[in-house]
């Protein structure tokens, strides 16, 4: 592995500790980008990385995405995120998450975790056994899904009002690629709105229920991004925008909840080029995080529901920047990010 900082995701993260607990065998990154809006906070991913140098491209990259993203959410939060390097049988120990819980403890509250890919919610409670410093837990705002489709749902609507010029969705054809969690939630959230919806998802049956209850149209998975539509919303898997993939979309927008949508991030301009208003995911997908980090601050249902209302507002800065700028709205996106934090 080489060092750390010679890593090109390395953006001048300020910790980056390497945990061995040889009792249990854990070994984990936790990287803190920053604390400058508050303590680092950001999920724990349990991954077999076949090269241990994976393990360390995603902390410093997932860590430094966690402080743009809850930056732009407006949340007294910095970015982290932890790594559990899981052995190839993806064993998992009460042990080892008790080592785990113990080093995030050992930082203080400067990393507050949360669940992310191979941590269940039992797991963080057992993490939550040795540390105070766990979000995210059973009894504290639950499932992350239905938050985070309200806030793509105001987002959607947010760039209808700006590329169509009505936020009225009646009539607006609007196609869904994954309907899981955060999809089928968007999707019942615009049927309700009178939006014409198309759906596709790899789980086929899952689509055609849905869109039997709603009244859509279903297609194929891989031809959802380019069907006649006003706008698309990637709800399904990371890195769908892609040099292949964009000449295809006929939608005058793209804005879904799907995680790191754009495939290297040169997409955006890409995008842009092509006329098309893109959300940057980071923005519009902020509802599930701002429930998650409830207790950073203490914040009730009411200030949640007004945190994931301000999404649009965000977005809305965004464009506005992009246009007057001439940079892609991901480019902009990221630059206001670094100066909340105080790298601008
Ligand atoms: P989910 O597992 O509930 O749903 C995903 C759906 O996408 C599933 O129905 C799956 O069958 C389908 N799918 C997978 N690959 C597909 C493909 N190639 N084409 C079409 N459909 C496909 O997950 P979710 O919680 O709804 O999350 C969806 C996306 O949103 C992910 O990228 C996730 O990282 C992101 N996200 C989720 C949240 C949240 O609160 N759940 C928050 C922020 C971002």
């Amino acid at each position: 592995m080489t060092a750390f900082w010679a890593e090109p995701d390395f953006d001048a993260h300020e910790s980056v500790t390497l945990v061995h607990d040889r009792a249990s065998g854990l070994t984990a990154i936790i990287a803190l980008h920053s604390t400058h809006l508050g303590p680092a906070a950001g999920g724990t991913r349990f991954w077999h990385y076949s090269d241990p140098a994976g393990a360390m491209r995603d902390a410093l990259r997932l860590s430094r995405g966690m402080s743009y993203k809850n930056a732009m959410a407006g949340l007294p939060a910095g970015g982290g995120k932890a790594v559990i390097l899981a052995d190839e049988q993806r064993i998992k120990t009460p042990e080892m998450l008790a080592a785990f819980g113990d080093a995030v403890d050992a930082l203080g509250g400067r990393y507050i975790t949360a669940q992310d890919v191979g941590i269940s919610e039992a797991d963080m409670v057992a993490i939550a056994h040795r540390t105070a410093h766990a979000a995210g837990l059973p009894g504290q705002g639950g499932d992350p899904g239905p938050y985070t489709a309200r806030g793509v749902y105001l987002g959607v609507k947010a760039a209808a009002a700006r590329a169509l010029g009505t936020d009225d969705l009646r009539g607006v054809r609007i196609a869904i690629q994954g309907v899981g969690s955060v999809g089928g939630g968007l999707a019942r959230y615009l049927a309700a709105e009178g939006a014409v919806l198309t759906l596709a998802d790899i789980d086929q049956d899952r689509a055609a229920r849905l869109a039997g209850e709603l009244g859509a149209a279903v297609t194929s998975a891989d031809a959802v991004l380019g069907v006649e539509a006003d706008i698309v919303c990637p709800c399904a898997l990371g890195a769908v925008l892609t040099e292949a993939s964009i000449p295809a979309i006929t939608a005058r927008v793209v804005a879904g909840g799907a995680n790191n949508q754009l495939a290297t991030g040169s997409e955006g301009a890409l995008l842009r080029e092509r006329g098309i208003l893109y959300a940057p995911d980071y923005v519009i997908n902020a509802g599930g995080i701002i429930n998650v980090l409830r207790h950073i601050d203490g914040a009730g249902d009411a200030e949640i529901n007004a945190r994931i209302d301000r999404i649009p507002e965000r977005l809305e800065a965004v464009w506005q920047e992009s246009e007057a700028s001439g940079l892609p709205a991901n480019v902009v996106a990221d630059r206001m990010a670094q100066k909340l934090i105080g790298r601008g």
